[in-house]
């Protein structure tokens, strides 16, 4: 049977528009791009053509951009870079519960190293922040707001307007994780009220090991540099720059930016048809999460009275993926499902099936029929009837 990908918000396929251009950047990539000679500045000349796009892409301003090597590392610089500046009072920072583990446990870190207090702000059963608990929580101690556009694991989009006005009226900073919102629709950062945005390459058809922190000028001066030496990117992440790499993340960004409304519609398209076609052919199918604020290319699935972890191995060749972590040899249900007031045991029967690009009809009606027999014999091994 053929493979078909349906785990897009795990990392994208390149797109071959990407690829192309990378093949050709590793051979023309000689020189190091800070380096004062031709060489380097023509290196220098291409990351600031991919520093532009991927401003664009945010809504914000080229010199804002701070490439890294992925999300993971933009949003411990954000935080920890926002926290670490020795202040004499102990600062707070506050996050919401479905954040991605780099903001999750990197404010844990901040907080057990006696450097932030942490707040943890709860969702809604739909899966985004509850601002009237923001609110609350949010006052002039706290230093820093972080909060995920979209959450990874349901798709559910945050009301990050109102997140960026409750942090702004205390005086804090507004992190933005939107790794996972701006392949898929459009962003103004400016409008947002973003004041530090995280993206990641790979996320949307470009190249893993590749992102950036986008910040405004007075939000990137308060920040500290997690890595020091040569003081490159404004002296926030130094190291040589990944060339071919943050090329290739500029051209995915550039297609992102002009072509994700256009995709969105599409996979929308799709991905309702997968989750009609999941419910028409298999009894007891739930969606997880609000269905009506969410990512295009998203759906979160609840089958009942089966184990998510057994229904992906019977699966295979369609890939799709559950929210679970193994912790300590066991296997725990997703943190994310949890927060929303999700029971455990329907929270280890919850699938994420996530589109993309490339996704096709075709891919679509193969993953509902894997996934019929699948539960069927998932249900059938666990002696129900259903
Ligand atoms: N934030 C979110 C919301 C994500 O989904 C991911 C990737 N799973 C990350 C951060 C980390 O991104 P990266 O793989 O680029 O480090």
């Amino acid at each position: 049977m053929k493979e078909v990908y349906l785990d897009y918000n795990g990392s994208s396929p390149l797109d071959p528009r990407v690829s192309e251009v990378m093949a050709r950047a590793f051979v023309d990539c000689v020189g190091n791009a800070a380096s004062n000679h031709a060489f380097g500045r023509r290196q220098k000349a291409v990351v600031d053509d991919a520093r532009e796009f991927v401003a664009t892409m945010v809504g914000g301003h080229a010199q804002g951009v701070i490439f890294t090597s992925g999300a993971t590392e933009a949003n411990n610089l954000a935080l920890q870079g926002a926290l670490t500046g020795g202040r004499d009072d102990m600062p707070r920072i506050a996050i919401s519960a479905v954040e991605h583990a780099s903001v999750r446990r990197a404010a844990g870190w901040l907080d057990r190293c006696g450097l932030a207090q942490l707040s943890i702000v709860p969702v809604t059963a739909g899966g985004y922040v509850d601002i009237d608990s923001l609110q609350e929580v949010v006052d002039p101690e706290v230093a820093l707001v972080s909060v995920m556009a979209a959450n990874s694991e349901t798709g559910v989009l945050n009301p990050i307007a109102e997140v960026a006005e409750a942090a702004h009226a205390a005086g804090a900073l507004f992190h933005c994780d939107a790794t996972q919102y701006v392949g898929r629709l459009p962003l103004d950062f400016h409008d947002v009220g973003a004041d530090l945005v995280s993206v990641s390459s790979h996320k949307i058809a470009g190249p893993s090991g590749v992102g950036a922190l986008v910040g405004t000028r007075s939000a990137l001066k308060k920040l500290r540099p997690l890595l020091h030496g040569g003081g490159q990117e404004r002296g926030l992440r130094s190291g040589s720059l990944n060339v071919a790499g943050i090329v290739g993340f500029g051209v995915a960004a550039r297609i992102a930016a002009e072509e994700r409304v256009s995709e969105g519609i599409h996979v929308g398209k799709l991905r309702d048809r997968l989750v009609e076609g999941l419910k028409s052919r298999i009894p007891e199918v739930y969606d997880v999460g609000d269905v009506g604020r969410r990512l295009p290319n998203t759906a979160n699935v609840r089958f009942k009275d089966v184990d998510a972890e057994a229904l992906v191995a019977n699966m295979d060749p369609v890939a799709v993926s559950t929210g679970s972590a193994c912790s300590s040899g066991s296997v725990e249900p997703s943190a994310v499902l949890l927060a929303m007031n999700i029971p455990r045991d329907a929270a280890f029967e919850s699938i994420r099936f996530s589109l993309g690009r490339f996704t096709t009809r075709e891919d679509v009606d193969l993953a509902v029929q894997q996934a019929e027999a699948a539960v069927r014999h998932v249900r059938a091994m666990a002696g129900s009837t259903t």
